[in-house]
């Protein structure tokens, strides 16, 4: 839940929580033209820290770069910026999200006029996906709605209207009784979920969908990828059809809120032997000890805010 005591950093400014305000002729308001980023902070045993912050924020200006959005600071200052917040909200276990979006001036769709708001908000958010789905893993459902095709809204920024398509498929999981949608791509093989990217095990090796095309390249993607190599786990990416998930021993999502969350069934079709697998449980547990400073950060993906 939010903490309204708390503050955000408001274009180079920190202000009162309830003060984070914008006018309601904000170009995002009506048209979405918004980046953003996710970025979660952990309490490890040494220490807040932040995992893949660089990276992150790297991700943030590329998102800006593809639709023309010049966000007025470097990605050091805005690091700097999401340290702070953390700090100044005395925050241990938090959630960050800082976004960039087209403000208030005109509002024709011609985004170019209108100046550009940068923010940073943190806040504790526990399991994304619920405290069970960590251990006991959770139900989804192929949705009708399919991901954005290359040449529609491009799936390598991480836009705010992206999420009109996300909201449209998780919408119609909830309604169906599932936890998750996965989605197909324009190819009809499979893309990835609302908020997540998905990986299948196959005969010991891990299996996700191709980055290039239709999804956001995740940096959970790429940690639960580095950790699978380095521990000997062949990574296969490549087309996925639908029913290579019903065939699946195992699959479990990855991103940042959802973390690494195990699948139990996809369509009501029981995955594996519809428990947590072997294979995500020995992953999930390499980087819940990574990001808890239990285990060597080896990557050097842990940012420490003291
Ligand atoms: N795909 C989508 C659509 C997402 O919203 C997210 C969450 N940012 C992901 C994948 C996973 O990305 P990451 O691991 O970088 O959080």
């Amino acid at each position: 839940a939010f903490d309204e005591t708390g503050k955000i950093w408001f274009n180079g400014e920190f202000v009162n929580w309830k003060d984070a305000n914008i006018h309601v002729l904000s170009h995002v308001v009506h048209y979405g033209s918004s980046v953003f980023e996710g970025i979660r902070c952990y309490n490890t045993k040494k220490g807040s820290a932040i995992l893949r912050l660089r990276e992150h924020v790297e991700r943030l200006f590329n998102s800006g770069k593809i639709y023309r959005m010049e966000i007025p600071y470097t990605v050091d200052e805005i690091c700097d910026a999401i340290i702070e917040t953390v700090k100044v909200n005395n925050l241990k276990d938090c959630y960050i999200r800082p976004i960039a979006f087209r403000g208030y001036r005109e509002l024709g769709v011609y985004p170019l006029n209108c100046p550009m708001d940068t923010v940073i908000a943190a806040w504790e958010w526990g399991k994304y996906l619920g405290d069970d789905a960590i251990e006991n893993g959770v139900d989804i459902g192929v949705s009708t709605w399919r991901r954005m095709a290359p040449n529609t809204l491009p799936n390598m920024a991480k836009a705010g209207a992206n999420y009109m398509n996300s909201q449209l498929a998780k919408m119609e999981s909830v309604s169906n009784g599932f936890d998750e949608a996965i989605m197909l791509d324009y190819h009809g093989t499979v893309s990835e979920g609302s908020g997540e990217n998905i990986f299948l095990v196959k005969d010991g090796e891990l299996y996700t969908p191709h980055a290039s095309l239709s999804l956001l390249s995740g940096i959970t993607r790429d940690s639960i990828a580095k950790l699978a190599q380095d521990m000997g786990i062949k990574v296969n990416e490549e087309a996925i059809p639908r029913e290579m998930l019903y065939l699946a021993d195992e699959i479990f999502m990855t991103g940042t809120a959802a973390e690494v969350t195990p699948v139990r069934s996809v369509d009501g079709i029981k995955i594996g032997n519809g428990k947590r697998g072997e294979i995500t449980e020995k992953l999930q547990t390499k980087f819940f000890n990574i990001v808890g400073g239990v285990e060597e950060d080896e990557h050097g993906w842990l940012t420490f805010i003291e």
